[in-house]
């Protein structure tokens, strides 16, 4: 039996099968929000469902299918954007630790393809998670981002990453027909002093929607990048499990 399965694809005795020898999941989180002129609405949901799947083919787990829905309080005003309140997603994340508790699943791991969703992830694991329920909870968002920085061609905008060289490359390499790299421009929009220590935040400083330069992005790139991330969360994802002596790696 193979140590990764989509359960999107899955019918339910290959779930029952999987879960019995394998009791783990893998969940994706993306966002519905702006992508500047040349990225869609969906970016961040298709770069996690695609971590999600590599990193499973890399080590275990049930790959769910992805929430289209995130922590997008910065986009609120910006159309097209559908975000959870914080208090919302932090529910929306125990609620889905319950799920899968209650037939068997002993741990999860959440990657993220949008930046915000681990703030509310952190605290719903902390506060309303741990101690209380009997499954371990994993997240993390672009793992690799450092190495990912140092190889870009492009300078980063600081302090964050949107519709620049990574994820457009990411695109490329994911669905190259979504991507119109006709209307990709740069953008660097001023930083003002109290940029996220006030009510400021991306959403309030943005231009073309773009923070960065997605212009020397490729899908070569997008690839590799991809591959990284996939291989930088199958490691943490294997160490999280022989932590808690729940996966030891070996074909039972
Ligand atoms: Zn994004």
């Amino acid at each position: 039996m193979s140590s990764w399965l989509d359960a999107g694809k899955a019918r339910l005795p290959e779930i029952r099968a999987f879960a019995k020898r394998f009791p783990f999941a893998i969940l994706p989180v993306g966002s519905t929000e702006q992508h500047g002129p040349h990225l869609p609405l969906n970016t961040d949901t298709l770069i996690a469902e695609r971590i999600a799947m590599e990193t499973a083919k890399r080590s275990v787990g049930l790959v769910l299918p992805a929430m289209p829905v995130g922590y997008a309080w910065v986009w609120r005003d910006i159309p097209g954007t559908v975000t959870l309140r914080f208090d919302s997603y932090m529910q929306f994340i125990r609620d889905v630790a319950e799920s899968l508790e209650r037939w068997g699943v002993k741990a999860v791991f959440i990657i993220s393809g949008h930046g915000s969703n681990p703030q509310p992830i952190k605290h719903a694991v902390r506060e309303l998670i741990h101690e209380k329920l009997g499954i371990k909870v994993l997240f993390d968002v672009y793992a690799g981002l450092d190495q990912m920085l140092a190889e870009a061609d492009s300078k980063r905008w600081q302090p964050e990453i949107h519709a620049e060289e990574i994820e457009t490359s990411m695109m490329l390499a994911i669905a190259p027909d979504l991507v119109r790299m006709d209307l990709a421009e740069a953008d660097y929009p001023p930083l003002p002093a109290d940029y996220a220590k006030s009510e400021l935040s991306m959403g309030h400083i943005m231009r073309s929607g773009v923070f960065g330069d997605p212009r020397p992005a490729t899908a070569e790139k997008g690839r590799r990048w991809i591959d990284i991330a996939a291989d930088k969360s199958a490691a943490l994802w294997l160490a999280y499990l022989a932590r808690h002596g729940l996966y030891d790696g070996a074909e039972s």
